[in-house]
């Protein structure tokens, strides 16, 4: 069982819970019929919609499952959405996600339905906390099938906590790994800083934009 079927059943026990249902006799295996139907990426939007698999779902307004081009070469994780994007439930659309968004036409010369922007969890942590391990690690398997069914050539993280929930590499320090080029799960990983951090620190804007540089010659042929 991957770690996404593991995910769904996991749900459906906190769903028959929910019922007052403390026993059932179904079977679970490798062919399970929850899986069949997650070839696309709005079943996948569908399910995530609806999910209540921690309590960031009692205080959301909105799911944030992200947006851009499904068939996109680059894909951004940031951390999780913000008030405006709750309201929205659209990601990087308030001050953070203007930056963002600037960047992205600016320097990498693209639109932003040329990409696709996602976050680590999918609703908002009130007052805008770092999501807590269990909300990440049970929000995750989502940003998995997305990068799973979008099959980007680049992944950006922007900011520490994205790189670290995203890679399970807890033990790093932003401003050392900035800008390198890494490979994961067959992809180039590239972090950088979140434009939150630098809306707070306009001089890390320079170093911010050698990343995308980077970024850019990666998006436009180079090969790791
Ligand atoms: N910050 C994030 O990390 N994600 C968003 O979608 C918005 C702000």
């Amino acid at each position: 069982m991957n770690k996404y079927q593991k995910l769904l059943l996991l749900k459906k026990l906190y769903l028959y819970r929910s019922l007052g249902i403390e026993f059932f006799e179904e079977e679970f295996n490798e062919t399970s019929s929850d899986n069949s139907n997650l070839n696309s990426i709005e079943a996948l939007k569908k399910i995530v919609l609806d999910c209540n698999l921690c309590s960031l779902s009692k205080t959301r307004k909105n799911v944030v499952f992200g947006e851009g081009n499904l068939n996109a070469k680059l894909l951004f994780v940031g951390e999780g959405p913000g008030a405006i994007e709750d309201e929205t439930g659209r990601p990087f659309v308030g001050r953070a996600g203007e930056l963002l968004t600037k960047i992205i036409n600016v320097v990498l010369e693209l639109e932003r339905k040329d990409v696709f922007i996602a976050n680590i969890v999918k609703c908002r942590p009130p007052n805008n906390r770092v999501p807590t391990e269990e909300e990440a690690n049970l929000c995750i398997p989502y940003l998995f099938k997305q990068i799973d069914l979008i099959k980007p050539k680049i992944i950006v993280t922007l900011g520490a906590t994205a790189y670290k929930f995203l890679t399970g590499n807890h033990n790093i320090s932003i401003s050392k790994i900035r800008g390198e080029v890494f490979k994961f799960n067959n992809k180039i990983l590239i972090p950088t800083f979140h434009p939150s951090y630098l809306l707070r620190k306009p001089s890390a804007k320079r170093e911010a934009y050698k990343d995308f540089l980077k970024i850019k010659e990666f998006y436009y042929g180079g090969e790791i």
